[in-house]
């Protein structure tokens, strides 16, 4: 079953190449596809969608039409249908109406949206181009009515009240007017409203303040180490330490606070000690770009693996340049050369090889090449002009915080520009405070520090999350009120979340122009079909959204996934993998679309339905609980027995079951039994154990997941 549908969906691609598609022909043709099928409508050719194939003398035809057109053009004749309904739409509503009626259904509600926001740039342009005497009735927003009506020429207050009443706002004389009620009354009066800026806008524009260039200075590239498990990002981390001057020199006890501060002959750098890419895309995903360069560590006698290429896909991802570190080289069997070949397929090509990555290859465990690869770092970071400012407040990033019970709140702040001192007020994600101690990795108490230092800071009034944004303010009431209104705004959005794509709501947002490229992750259960499927899927995209495969990779969707996902707003389809446990519960909480499928034709066409507008999941699916096996055993007639323990949610008797391996989808079928001990229960609850037979299905193994789910009725609600 599973083979079939991929062989079919593969000999539908190849049949289609043999054409040319609509998006295709109209990207060679600089037209959305919407136009050239419009266009083409009136040569006689009728498409369904952008996708759809248009043979060799189809394109001719069109070739002759377009070239006669553009003759007439020169003529001054009105060409595209768009083109000829401009001018007419004014004079002759009916014949606009006719030719809609032609489009396509969505091309009709795009064409509704279109004209309003027209609409609304009119009003733009027309408040900018009022006569210059008028420019002075410029009304702040917060002004009473009473203030209102005398500045608009001495008008009666009563005059205002009652324009207000007829756009339904019921206010007396003394009521302030904020900026969208007097927006609806600037036509009316003629005035052009200006809205009043926040606290946290007036802080934050002088935190966003430009630098004046005398003032900028080099300051140390802040770097990641990340790779595949046991290639040796923690002993590198450790190598580095000891090449570094102070730290021997002083003799000092370091601390652990998250990254630590290296001085090298030719120039400092930071280092984040926290290998691994959640928490590089943790705090990505927060907002909070903390890393210059990313070394990437590979063993020579193991090469390029899953982490590996996780790690390629996030750096990338973050836009941030990579430096190769082939570890291991001490080892008899490495083999450096086999690892350049195969990150060449990742396109990191090694710089010998006449390619653009730094590969140092070094021994993390013997020092050699450590001093190499420090080099290389700093070369890099003088290529990137790292820059800062010690002359302005400080601003960084959170990299760890905790609550520690003699002193509070330890946060180790990551200073990325400014100069942070003793007694400095500040905000921080939802938190403030005031700077009481400055703490570094030598365990120093400091009194002042410069950009691209890691310190840990006391006198946080809660605990940051690493990510969260660092900002010292001027005045520490002014903190506390921004911090006050964040955690209230924080608690509203919990409420309503919905900022993320989904596929539900991506027409939407493609209408509305809030995205113009949606990010795909793919995970499959073998590479042939996560290519084939990725292939589709950048074929869909069209005029109006591309669609960009971040990350294409073999295997269960895990929590990196998952927060890669939410670091760059992108949806995650599996194709015969379903999530782990914990990337099921990241993906809720986060509100990230994680779709599973098990047919490629049934990806690709509900992609394409939820770009077009077209999706309408009557049923969603909704998982109640999982289990993982922990024995098996043989029962007379009722066939192999899962002794489980529920490790999430609660599992029911009757409900859809899947059995997945390793995240890999083996079987679906219905909890045919559900015993606790001795007896047949209806449910079982987290944290409990018990015995669950599967409908036909025998093969069950110790450490497969079941996953029970039910599938609920969701009625698709149709935005205006
Ligand atoms: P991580 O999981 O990437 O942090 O890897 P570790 O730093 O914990 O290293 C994994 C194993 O590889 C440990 O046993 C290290 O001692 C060993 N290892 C790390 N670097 C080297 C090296 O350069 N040469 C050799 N022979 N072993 C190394």
């Amino acid at each position: 079953m599973k083979e079939k549908s991929t062989a079919s969906s593969q000999k539908q691609i190849k049949a289609e190449k043999t054409n040319i598609r609509v998006h295709e022909l109209a990207k060679q043709y600089n037209l959305t596809s919407k136009d050239l099928i419009t266009e083409i409508e009136t040569y006689g050719i009728v498409v369904k969608t952008h996708m759809s194939s248009l043979s060799p003398e189809d394109v001719k035809l069109i070739e002759e039409q377009r070239n006669l057109q553009s003759k007439s053009r020169e003529t001054s004749v009105p060409l595209t249908t768009e083109d000829a309904e401009k001018p007419e739409t004014k004079k002759a509503p009916q014949a606009e109406k006719k030719s809609k009626v032609n489009q396509h259904k969505h091309t009709t509600k795009k064409e509704k949206k279109k004209s309003k926001r027209e609409v609304v740039e009119e009003k733009i342009i027309e408040t900018k181009t009022i006569p210059d005497d008028n420019v002075s009735r410029q009304i702040q927003e917060g002004i009473t009515v009473a203030k209102l009506a005398s500045q608009l020429g001495g008008l009666k207050s009563t005059e205002v009240i009652m324009s207000l009443m007829k756009i339904g706002v019921m206010a007396n004389v003394n009521e302030s007017l904020d900026y969208e009620t007097l927006v609806a009354l600037a036509d009316q009066f003629d005035f052009e409203p200006i809205r009043q800026l926040t606290l946290e806008d007036k802080i934050l524009s002088e935190i966003e303040e430009e630098d004046d260039p005398k003032d900028l200075a080099p300051r140390a590239p802040v770097v990641t180490i990340m790779g595949h498990v046991d290639h040796g990002k923690t002993s590198l981390l450790d190598a580095i330490r000891n090449t570094n001057v102070i730290d021997t020199e002083a003799g000092n006890i370091t601390q652990h606070i998250g990254a630590y501060y290296v001085e090298s002959a030719n120039g400092n750098l930071v280092f984040l000690d926290t290998p691994g890419h959640a928490a590089f895309t943790s705090m990505r995903a927060r907002g909070a770009q903390v890393t210059d360069i990313v070394v990437l560590v590979v063993a020579a006698d193991d090469g390029v693996m899953p982490q590996t290429i996780e790690a390629i896909d996030h750096a990338k991802a973050a836009g941030v340049p990579i430096i190769v570190a082939v570890n291991k080289i001490d080892v008899t069997n490495a083999n450096p050369d086999r690892v350049k070949q195969q990150l060449m397929g990742h396109e990191l090509s090694p710089e010998e090889w006449g390619g653009s990555t730094v590969c140092v290859e070094i021994s993390a465990l013997e020092g050699t090449g450590v001093e190499d690869l420090l080099e290389m770092l700093l070369l890099e970071s003088e290529l990137l002009e790292l820059q800062g400012n010690p002359n302005r407040n400080a601003k960084g990033a959170i990299l760890e915080a905790k609550l520690d019970r003699g002193r509070g709140v330890a946060a180790t702040v990551l200073v990325q520009d400014g100069t942070l001192k003793i007694g400095d007020s500040f905000i921080s994600g939802i938190y403030s405070g005031r700077v009481r101690a400055m703490i570094n990795d030598q365990n120093k108490h400091l009194k002042a520090v410069g950009p691209s230092t890691p310190v840990e800071v006391l006198g946080f009034n809660g605990v940051p999350e690493a990510g969260d944004r660092f900002n010292v303010v001027s005045s520490e009431a002014d903190a506390r009120k921004i911090s006050e209104k964040r955690q209230s705004e924080l608690r509203q959005s919990q409420l309503s979340s919905n900022s993320t794509v989904t596929l539900d709501s991506l027409f939407d947002k493609i209408r509305t122009a809030e995205i113009k490229e949606l990010n795909v992750i793919v995970k499959g259960d073998a590479q042939g079909s996560v290519q084939a499927i990725s292939d589709e899927l950048v074929k869909l995209g069209v005029g109006e959204v591309e669609i960009k495969i971040i990350r294409a990779a073999v295997g269960g969707i895990t929590e990196a996934d998952v927060l890669l996902a939410v670091a760059s707003n992108a949806v995650v389809v599996g194709f015969n993998v379903r999530p782990t446990t914990e990337a099921m519960q990241l993906s809720t909480q986060e509100n990230i679309d994680v779709r599973t499928y098990s047919i490629i034709y049934e990806l690709i066409s509900e992609m394409r339905a939820a770009m077009e507008g077209l999706l309408e999941p009557e049923v969603k699916e909704v998982i109640v609980g999982r289990a993982v096996v922990r024995e098996t055993f043989k029962v007379p007639r009722a066939g192999t027995i899962a002794g489980s323990y529920v490790n999430w949610g609660s599992v029911s008797y009757n409900y859809p079951v899947r059995v997945l391996r390793d995240s890999v989808l083996i079987y679906e079928g219905k909890i045919e039994s559900l015993r606790r001990f001795k007896d047949d229960v209806s449910q079982v609850a987290t944290n409990y154990e018990c015995g669950i037979g599967i409908s036909d299905f025998d093969d069950v193994r110790v450490d497969d997941t079941l996953e029970c789910y039910t599938l609920e009725s969701v009625r698709r609600t149709l935005s205006p």
